[in-house]
């Protein structure tokens, strides 16, 4: 956990097995998670480091969208789940899906999942008998304000370039803002290759992946009316607002 300022800390993301960075706002009377984890064991490395930096643990959970590496955790907090109505309709879907070889095998064919996220699963859950998807608690529409005690959260349905459910959180006392993965490319709508005997070439083949322009420009317009200052996205370091618009333009 690293503190960046004075309600906000970070977990930061682990990519052996996709895992994503993972906030925790601490206000005065509540303390919010941003994003669920992907496992079990990923949730317990988090809770220890909480106990770890007397932090208090979460009174709620927020999934930034349906993405397994955000949303496996979900069940292993037990605490009240948050999520857009979009990223609650899929994990419904998911809730469903079978884990064996020939089911994973047969998402890929279909379009459903990707063969990144297939590989990533079987990396983190050597046994996948213990994948348990849990749907959300609270689901909004829209917007949803969070009052966790002098600071306050906006949890905002921004769709954004890389999955329409994704939903930011706006922290503005800290001037700060967690984008899940909606500021990254669409990994799951536009073809790309990944081999994991040649992982090297991951960033480099997500590189070449365009950019939907139009969900860009208009993610762009929607996080030109908040005044933040730092942003984390899920898989990468903090930067300036500055720094993801000039990521997001072409
Ligand atoms: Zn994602």
């Amino acid at each position: 956990m690293i503190k960046i300022s004075e309600h906000i800390y970070i977990y930061p993301a682990e990519h052996y097995t996709d895992r994503p960075n993972i906030g925790l706002i601490v206000g005065e009377k509540k303390t919010l998670l941003f994003d669920a984890g992907n496992s079990e064991k990923h949730v317990r490395k988090i809770k220890n480091e909480i106990y770890e930096k007397a932090l208090p643990l979460p009174d709620f959970v927020l999934l930034s969208h349906w993405h397994w590496d955000h949303s496996f955790g979900a069940k292993f907090w037990n605490v009240p789940i948050i999520s857009g109505k979009k990223t609650n309709e899929q994990l419904k879907n998911v809730a469903e899906w079978k884990w064996d070889d020939a089911s994973m095998e047969e998402r890929i064919i279909s379009g459903e999942d990707i063969v990144f996220c297939t590989e990533m699963i079987k990396r983190e859950y050597p046994d996948r008998s213990h994948i348990e998807v849990a749907l959300a608690d609270i689901v909004f529409e829209g917007n949803m304000s969070l009052d966790l005690g002098g600071t306050a959260c906006e949890l905002i349905h921004a769709k954004g370039p890389h999955s329409e459910d994704s939903v930011i959180c706006y922290v503005p006392s800290e001037k700060f803002l967690f984008l899940g993965d909606a500021n990254c490319k669409d990994l799951y709508g536009k073809p790309w290759d990944f081999d994991i005997e040649h992982e090297e070439d991951f960033l480099s083949n997500v590189a070449k992946i365009p950019y939907d322009e139009k969900l860009a420009g208009d993610f762009i317009d929607l996080l030109s009316t908040l005044d933040f200052e730092y942003c984390i996205s899920g898989h990468s370091e903090i930067m300036t607002k500055e720094e993801l618009f000039n990521s997001l333009t072409f």
